[in-house]
């Protein structure tokens, strides 16, 4: 009996420490489970982003501050991103070779900036009488746009993103009436793109300066007349104090796409949910700065108005239709570039051509019912 029980008891003791021994295994894994996201999260990242906006610039600067506070936000504190105002780390405009070459991981700016490098790249900012803002994200993000977008800056180690649209802009500041296409005649006016192409064409001297050297080119009489973007970032600049009429619309910025481009290799250092981040924040910064700008420019119209008393102009209709004409053949003369202009050219204007019939049954017509003054 005594050697039986000294067996169960063996048994017990056996079984009860195989028991201690699996939980504590158990415990083990579940701490090196618990831990592991844990010594993940730890990883910081630290990217630069260079901008073409005076730091904290309203709508620009404070749009490039946003995307990189998603990103910061949705990668719980994984990627930082401190954002830098023109001229604090590069001049404005050399913001896409820096972030080329690695010197910024990030940049904030508008492809038609870039113009110097290749004129095709206007079409992923925006296009005299082309896409409004809704049509430019439709067009980049369901219409084959991005695509081609990607693969134009591949060469120059970038990946471009739409990170921000400000709408429809205005026409620009001007010390003289406009009244005839002849009035654009020897004119020298900040207006950056194809729409400054098409100045050329009329006569006019195009000017590309970034938004910070506006003001003093103007109260200095370096330029004659200056476009910059519309009411909300008119007013900050202050360019009442220096023109007298304030012209629409801005035909030759219907809903300009601005960009986050990216450098292809620090990109592709990011682990996949990381990239995934930059993608979505971007997206994100996209529509919440359209948004922004929609709400605040009719306040800023008003105080434009009422406060400064600015004389607010439309372009009369033939000077409209004859820079239409003129849009049209600069438009065109791209597409005869090389072969990937023509790719580009016929993606953009036959998505054009359908949004445009869509438009009259869409926006159009709503909108003209909706103004009816009647109401
Ligand atoms: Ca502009």
């Amino acid at each position: 009996m005594k050697g039986r029980n000294f067996l169960k008891k063996l048994i017990v003791i056996s079984l009860l420490l195989s028991n201690s021994l699996l939980l504590n295994a158990c415990n083990d894994k579940a701490t090196v489970k618990a831990e592991t996201p844990n010594t993940t999260l730890q990883k910081v990242i630290k990217w630069k982003m260079v901008t073409a906006w005076p730091k904290n610039f309203p709508g620009l600067g404070t749009g490039a501050n946003n995307l990189a506070e998603k990103i910061n936000q949705l990668s719980g504190g994984r990627l930082q991103v401190k954002v830098y105002g023109a001229g604090e780390l590069v001049p404005a405009l050399e913001i896409f070779d820096a972030v080329s070459r690695g010197t910024a991981q990030m940049g904030h700016g508008a492809a038609y900036y870039w113009k110097g490098k290749d004129a095709t790249l206007q079409f992923f900012s925006t296009v005299p009488f082309g896409l409004t803002a809704q049509e430019m994200n439709g067009w980049l993000y369901n219409g084959g746009g991005l695509g081609l977008w990607q693969q134009a800056y591949e060469k120059y180690n970038l990946i471009p993103m739409p990170a921000g649209n400000m709408g429809v802009q205005m026409g620009g500041w001007f010390n003289k009436e406009i009244n005839s296409i002849d009035d654009l005649n020897g004119l020298k006016m900040r207006i950056p793109g194809l729409g400054g192409e098409v100045l050329k064409r009329a006569g006019g001297t195009p000017v590309n300066l970034p938004g910070g050297e506006l003001f003093t080119a103007m109260q200095s009489g370096t330029i004659d007349a200056t476009e910059w973007v519309g009411p909300y970032n008119d007013l900050a600049f202050g360019f009442y104090k220096v023109a007298k009429y304030y012209y629409y619309p801005g035909w030759h910025e219907p809903g300009t796409a601005l960009e986050a481009i990216i450098n292809k290799d620090a990109f592709e250092a990011l682990p996949k949910d990381l990239q995934a981040i930059v993608k979505n924040a971007c997206k994100i910064a996209n529509h919440e700065m359209l948004a922004e700008y929609t709400a605040r420019n009719n306040d800023a119209l008003k105080e434009l108005v009422e406060k400064y008393h600015v004389q607010v102009r439309k372009f009369p209709d033939d000077v409209l239709a004859k820079l239409r004409t003129l849009s049209d053949d600069v438009v065109k003369e791209l597409a005869n570039k090389d072969d990937f202009s023509k790719k580009v050219y016929d993606s953009y204007i036959s998505y054009r051509d359908k949004t445009i019939n869509w438009s009259e049954y869409s926006e159009r017509a709503y909108l003209n019912i909706r103004s009816d003054k009647a109401q």
